[in-house]
């Protein structure tokens, strides 16, 4: 056993422990203290514990994962649904343990796995999208983690989808949780996929049932996944005007319909600008696991350039 993971949650802190050839041997889920940020240090903190034991290592490498960031600058974390917005996760760990546990955006925890030996192996570009509940990013370019200004992920998912896929879909402007409308995790996450359903086949269907559907050759089914792809291929286009991946990576529930990233593959073809080269779209390699063995790689690899 040679390092660990964890990976906060709104409702669970789940521990994991990994062996050399980073399979998982372990996993122990605790529900996340969420009254205040003393009692959720304690739960952390004792994740912590039951790792090292179980490793028979004190200093085992372990890295943290969050669905949030933290600002280089300030060392303070930004996290809804977890009370440590405005804390120095870090440094109370530091206080407790006397070391340092690198701490990790769950979506660049996603792509640092999946560069290193997955989906994306090989690749000097790498962004990973996960399509679930809601929709963010990771980057990785190099092998490494870029330094970020705020430390942020790649924020897609509140980034605005193009008004000219929303007028040729004619779809409305879908209200966001983070206040703004037309947020492009309105219309690509799982949440987004169930409401599109809703307006196109006027009725509240599963993303199960739909991808069920059109697999069994329903074409009203049929054509809301090929929507939903266009969609997704305009995230996907803007993500490569902006960084120029050459891989991407799709994680998250949405990830596991049958054919998916070849149907997003044909609607980036149609939608690249010019003669582009679009990036290879490809499944992730590793699954529901993947953040958690990103981060506690990344967590084994600090630790020995710090030797
Ligand atoms: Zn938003």
């Amino acid at each position: 056993m040679i390092c660990g993971a964890i990976d906060l949650g709104g409702t669970k802190i789940e521990g994991r422990l990994f062996d050399a050839n980073m399979e998982t041997v372990l996993t122990r889920r605790i529900p996340t203290p969420v009254s205040d940020f003393d009692a959720f240090a304690v739960g952390l903190a004792e994740q912590i514990e039951w790792l090292t034991t179980k490793a028979g290592k004190p200093s085992l490498p372990v890295g943290i994962s969050l669905p949030g960031w933290v600002d280089p600058a300030t060392n303070e974390a930004f996290a809804s649904n977890i009370p440590i917005t405005g804390r120095d996760v870090g440094a109370v760990l530091f206080k407790r343990f006397g070391r340092h546990f690198p701490l990790m955006n769950d979506c660049m925890a996603f792509a640092y796995s999946e560069a290193h030996g997955g989906a994306a192996a090989g690749a000097k570009v790498v962004i990973g999208l996960i399509i679930g509940t809601g929709m963010g990013a990771g980057i990785v370019i190099g092998g490494e983690i870029p330094p970020r200004f705020n430390g942020l992920a790649l924020e897609i998912g509140h980034t605005g989808m193009p008004a000219r896929v929303l007028v040729e879909q004619n779809l409305p402007l879908i209200p966001c949780g983070c206040g703004k409308n037309g947020c492009m995790e309105r219309y690509v996450s799982g949440t987004g996929l169930a409401d599109i359903s809703k307006i196109k086949l006027g009725i509240a269907i599963s993303n199960e049932e739909l991808s069920r559907r059109a697999e069994a050759g329903d074409p009203a089914a049929g054509k809301v996944l090929d929507d939903w792809a266009e969609l997704t291929a305009e995230a996907l286009v803007t993500m490569q005007l902006v960084v120029d991946p050459d891989c991407i990576v799709l994680g998250g529930g949405l990830s596991n319909i049958t054919g998916v990233a070849e149907r997003v593959t044909l609607a980036f073809e149609r939608r690249k600008l010019g003669t582009t080269r679009i990036p290879a779209v490809r499944t992730a390699r590793f699954g529901d696991s993947s953040g958690a063995r990103g981060v506690a790689l990344f967590a084994l690899n600090k630790a020995g350039e710090r030797h």
